[in-house]
């Protein structure tokens, strides 16, 4: 049995938890390559437009995958750290089964459906039986899978902050959802153009979770929203070390339309750009907006 990962979405914040876990219970899988003008144009045609680009990358990578494996794993997942996902990411599991309902889809998936401890820990026990897994061999996938996933992220963040400390360049906070910086299509070319023209990127996702949310409190503490809380305290920690904020973000995404506008007015000081990407070729605009923004920022510290 072969198990179909889409490179969308929550796979870009699991993405050694979920290897792993497949890896240490045996299983075969296949992750779907990096976003490409084929996957996206397959997204957008079988989506509708209201649909975030996000969303609409998560069906094109589902569309590559369907004839490729015997499963799709998409999971469905409410709660994240106590605090509430974006609503997509409680329907993908349903909004999949629906859109390719023709095409005899099969689906493997955990439910993390409330906030209640332990819930992630007992929904992929109880996946692994589904596959047929041994109790105890899901359990040590599962401690391995986490392990692997936490040891990602810390390296990744020391090495972060090694570069805040040492480098010399113009540094740009990068605000965006992890499967918007880390894709090929949405991301990629931001991360180009900003290094094209001496700019240092740091990336917001990149900051350790659990400080962020800490700090997001001190901004606001009634949003509901879990990983707009981690880029929201990112700024926070980071606003005296930065020379500027991009808020990277998609058409439409609901979420971030609230969160980058609180942004903007909390942050006077900050010089900040606001970049919407969306399912149109092209990249020169972008291009022209980032060059202009460096050179406020460029001027800003000549004058300082
Ligand atoms: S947060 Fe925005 S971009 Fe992400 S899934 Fe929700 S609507 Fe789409």
């Amino acid at each position: 049995m072969k198990i179909g990962i889409p490179r969308a979405l929550l796979y870009y914040k699991n993405e050694k938890f979920w290897t792993t876990f497949f890896d240490e219970i045996g299983a075969e899988y296949i992750v779907s390559p990096e976003t490409n003008k084929e996957i996206l144009t397959r997204g957008e045609n079988i989506s509708i437009d209201e649909t975030c680009l996000p969303t609409k990358l998560l069906l094109g990578h589902i569309d590559w995958l369907i004839d490729k494996c015997d499963y799709i794993f998409i999971p469905r997942v409410a709660f994240h750290r106590g605090y509430e996902m974006c609503t997509k990411f409680l329907a993908q599991t349903d909004l999949v089964c629906n859109t390719f309902r023709d095409r005899n889809i099969k689906t493997l998936f955990y439910n993390v459906y409330d906030k209640k401890y332990n819930r992630e820990r007992k929904a992929v026990k109880k996946m692994g039986k589904f596959l047929g897994v041994k109790r105890s061999r899901i359990k040590y996938a599962y401690t391995t899978a986490k392990q692997a996933q936490q040891y990602f992220e810390m390296f990744r963040e020391q090495h972060q902050q090694k570069v805040l400390e040492e480098s010399g360049k113009i540094k740009i906070l990068l605000v965006a959802h992890a499967y918007n910086v880390g894709d090929k299509y949405v991301g990629e070319p931001v991360l180009g153009t900003l290094k094209s023209l001496g700019c240092e990127p740091i990336i917001a996702e990149y900051m350790n979770e659990a400080k962020c949310i800490r700090a997001s409190l001190e901004v606001s503490k009634t949003m509901p929203w879990a990983y707009n809380r981690h880029l929201l305290g990112a700024i926070e920690l980071l606003k005296d070390e930065v020379d500027g904020v991009i808020l990277l973000t998609t058409f439409p995404c609901g979420t971030d339309s609230m969160v980058n506008e609180l942004i903007v007015r909390k942050y006077k000081e900050l010089p900040i750009i606001t970049l919407t990407v969306d399912s149109q070729d092209g990249t020169a605009g972008m291009e022209t907006r980032l060059e202009s923004f460096v050179d406020i920022i460029q001027l800003k510290k000549e004058r300082a």
